[in-house]
């Protein structure tokens, strides 16, 4: 995987602005420790005052010299996030609604499960795929995130889990906006979440979704991680897809199944289907029949999410028999299924849902 350096501004939305501090690298920080003479072991330890010992100001670094305190702050800023709410759900989910400094609200969800900790991350302001069933996508993209501004996500949770001890087990990148058109910023992302000398999330329990860029999921092929692929499939055909997925336009149906069938060659990993079903529309069984004859053979998983009622859209909720109707046939044809388990429903905590009430009441 490439690495950033450090650069001394740059351009958020309108603004030039200093980089966050959780903008960089570990190599990032050893250059920007070259560039102003510093030794290369102080990289380490302003990853450590970031990352292990959560640090929230550069006062705080005190094994750091007084001058290169001076030097970082001069540098780089500090403040990414602005708690606006925070939802806890009876099931343990906390959902965030952050400001950024820009005005822009982004949200960020801490779930509980028996095997860890999972925060979904957001990685645009909006999104500009278009995807019907999707409340992200209705103010269109208002710009992408800067790589700290992902990573604070996941410290925010994390300052959370400390107060009971917990860390952060596993991060899934499914929030607002579509992953692979920022990609530079999603794959620093997980180079700094990942990196052994700060959070240390493990490749394995990471998973990004895409919704299918087809020249990004050839590129994330050929990084060779062992981050986990979701692709957002949504439909067994190309008609549909596009009626669904307007980015199926742009990347049509077959585009996406052979980047995924070189993903699985390069990688040897297995891909998984997302597929929200939506009453009436994409949920009958012929739908779950031509669904498995396309990813007959293939090394997949499809994960069946009953989508969640959008007041925008005209979608009705699958009922649950049919739900659990298109998994058998999935089955029967060896397809290897899941049903995503519901969680934060009490709280609003289907993407979007929370930032675009925060947009609607601020027009008012
Ligand atoms: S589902 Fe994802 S890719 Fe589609 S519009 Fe919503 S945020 Fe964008």
């Amino acid at each position: 995987m490439e690495r950033i350096s450090y650069t001394s501004s740059k351009k958020i939305g309108c603004e030039t602005m200093k980089p966050f501090v959780y903008d960089l690298t570990l190599d990032g920080w050893k250059s920007w420790a070259k560039e102003q003479g510093e030794p290369a072991f102080r990289a380490g330890q302003i990853f450590d005052w970031l990352y292990v010992k959560r640090a929230s100001s550069f006062e705080e670094m005190s094994n750091l010299p007084k001058p290169l305190r001076t030097k970082l702050e001069e540098h780089f800023g500090f403040v990414t996030l602005d708690e606006i709410t925070r939802m806890a759900s009876k099931d343990g989910t906390v959902k965030f609604l952050f400001g950024l400094h820009d005005g822009h609200a982004i949200e960020t969800v801490l779930m509980r499960h028996d095997y860890g900790n999972s925060v979904c991350v957001t990685t645009q302001v909006g999104c500009r795929i278009g995807c019907t069933f999707c409340a992200s996508t209705l103010g269109g993209l208002k710009r992408n995130l800067e790589p700290g501004e992902i990573v604070a996500q996941v410290l925010e949770a994390q300052r959370l889990l400390d107060s009971t001890g917990e860390r952060v087990s596993s991060i899934v990148v499914m929030g607002s906006g579509e992953p692979f058109e920022n990609y530079e910023a999603t794959m620093d992302f997980f180079r700094i979440i990942n990196d052994d000398h700060g959070l240390n999330i493990g490749q394995r329990h990471i998973t990004v979704s895409t919704s299918g860029i087809v020249p990004n999921i050839y590129r994330f092929a050929d990084e060779m991680t062992q981050i986990n692929l979701a692709i957002s499939i949504h439909a067994p055909n190309d008609k549909l897809r596009s009626k669904l997925m307007p980015v199926n336009r742009r990347f049509p149906f077959e585009d996406v199944m052979k980047a995924c069938r070189y993903y699985i060659e390069k990688t040897g990993r297995r891909i998984t289907f997302e597929y929200a079903l939506i009453g009436g529309v994409n949920d009958q069984p012929e739908h779950a029949e031509e669904l498995a004859d396309v990813l007959q053979g293939m090394l997949c998983h499809v994960n069946l999410i009953p989508v969640n009622y959008v007041p925008e859209r005209d979608y009705v909720r699958t009922p649950r028999e049919d739900i659990f109707e298109f998994k058998r046939i999935l089955d029967r044809k060896k397809i290897n299924t899941t049903i995503r388990r519901e969680q934060g429903h009490d709280i609003a905590a289907a993407c979007g849902q929370l930032r675009a009430k925060h947009m609607e009441s601020s027009k008012r």
